[in-house]
């Protein structure tokens, strides 16, 4: 007899990158939602446990691993198999700027991304092929009626071109300037390329597609330290750390960003994928801030105030960029509820928790 649970009653989301910071908070989303949830990553979360139904420990460059994880039901025979409603696309090997703009890790972000975006579509157009085929839709085999799995792509304000960024006060990030192509990294290549994957599997093959460009996430439960870190994080920790010597900021300070906080991106994402536009869209903040302004809000939120060196030969990226949130506001209605001073404040206190847990062991 097939197992056919009430977890199949269910909506079903499979959350690829289940184990990292954005797909961690997703899953926890997606469940408290109703959601019956399958994650998949090389690692578990990093500071919780996950909230997933099922958390599988694959390896996504491998196709069979997966061929194997794009349905419901796992393995067995006799297990129920479907197609999931939804899946959220954010595995991909990447870091801060000192993993993604010093060179060194170039081959193996391009490689181990792009393949694992080449896998998921092509393993989710096959079973598609496959449920819709005449033959397969026999009653009496199963009662299943086959669907169109909705897949959200989560590529990355580092495609847009390095020649729009090099004003600090002024750059364009509208999502029209993407063309002509002029990504700062090879991360931002393979970035570009696979949201034009995304596009094209919809325009050939009718999969419904959702693609969200964004702009640098951080919040609780992010990496806060071994290399990986972004800049939020990293100031949080500098100035958590700090028992008098001055921090280090990499580059001379002036340079802009804007940062969205994890909670914000989160709500962005479920409208996108609720909607009817497919993307590519931005999904960040508009509030562009320089790094000593970053560094203004860690200090405050950890009331301390400390001497600054800049280190000037550090990677840092494009000089100036900003979240363009005109196309977002336009078609889901969606803008950041509240600022970075706040989203600062609410970070920097689970990172100084993280910090005094770390020198007690
Ligand atoms: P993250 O590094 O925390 O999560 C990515 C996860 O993918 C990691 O847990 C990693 O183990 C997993 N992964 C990598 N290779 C894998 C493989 N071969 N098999 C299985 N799992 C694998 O990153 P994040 O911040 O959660 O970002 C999620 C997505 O959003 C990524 O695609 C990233 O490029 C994109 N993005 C993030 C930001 C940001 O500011 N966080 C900005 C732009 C784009």
């Amino acid at each position: 007899m097939v197992d056919k649970s009430l977890k199949y009653m269910k909506k079903t989301a499979l959350v690829l990158g289940a184990g990292g910071f954005i797909g961690n908070h997703l899953v926890s989303r997606l469940k408290s939602e109703g959601y019956w949830v399958r994650g998949v990553d090389l690692k578990r979360p990093n500071y919780n446990s996950s909230a997933a139904d099922e958390f599988f420990l694959y390896d996504l460059t491998d196709k069979h691993n997966v061929e194997r994880i794009i349905k419901t039901g796992f393995d067995h025979p006799l297990q129920y198999q479907e197609q999931f409603d939804e899946i959220y696309q954010l595995a991909a090997d990447m870091g801060g700027a000192g993993y993604i703009f010093t060179g060194e890790n170039d081959a193996n972000i391009m490689q181990n991304s792009a393949i694992i975006n080449l896998h998921v579509l092509d393993a989710v157009n096959k079973l598609n092929q496959f449920v819709h085929a005449p033959w397969y839709n026999d009653s009496r085999l199963h009662s299943y009626t086959p669907k169109n799995t909705k897949i959200f792509y989560s590529s990355s304000a580092c495609m847009y071109p390095e020649h729009n960024q090099l004003d600090p006060d002024n750059p364009n990030c509208e999502e029209s300037s993407a063309y002509p192509a002029n990504p700062d990294s090879e991360y931002g290549w393979e970035k570009l390329f696979s949201e034009r994957l995304f596009l094209a599997y919809n325009k050939n093959y009718n999969i419904p597609v959702r693609v969200a460009r964004f702009h640098n996430i951080y919040g609780p439960l992010g990496t806060w330290d071994g290399g990986r870190e972004k800049a939020p994080a990293a100031m949080c920790r500098k100035v958590a750390q700090n028992s008098g010597e001055p921090l280090e900021i990499w580059g001379d300070g002036s340079q802009t960003r804007s940062f969205l906080y994890i909670d914000e991106c989160i709500e962005a994402i479920r409208r996108l994928m609720e909607g009817e536009f497919l993307g590519p869209v931005n999904i960040g903040s508009d509030e562009m801030v320089t790094i000593n302004q970053l560094v203004d809000y860690a200090e405050k939120a950890g009331n301390k105030k400390l001497e600054r060196t800049y280190k000037l030969d550090a990677p840092q990226g494009v000089r100036g960029r900003n979240s363009d949130n005109t196309l977002i506001k336009e078609k889901l209605g969606w803008a950041p509820s509240f600022s970075l001073e706040e989203g600062i404040k609410r970070t920097y206190k689970w990172i100084s928790s993280q910090v005094n847990q770390t020198r007690l062991v």
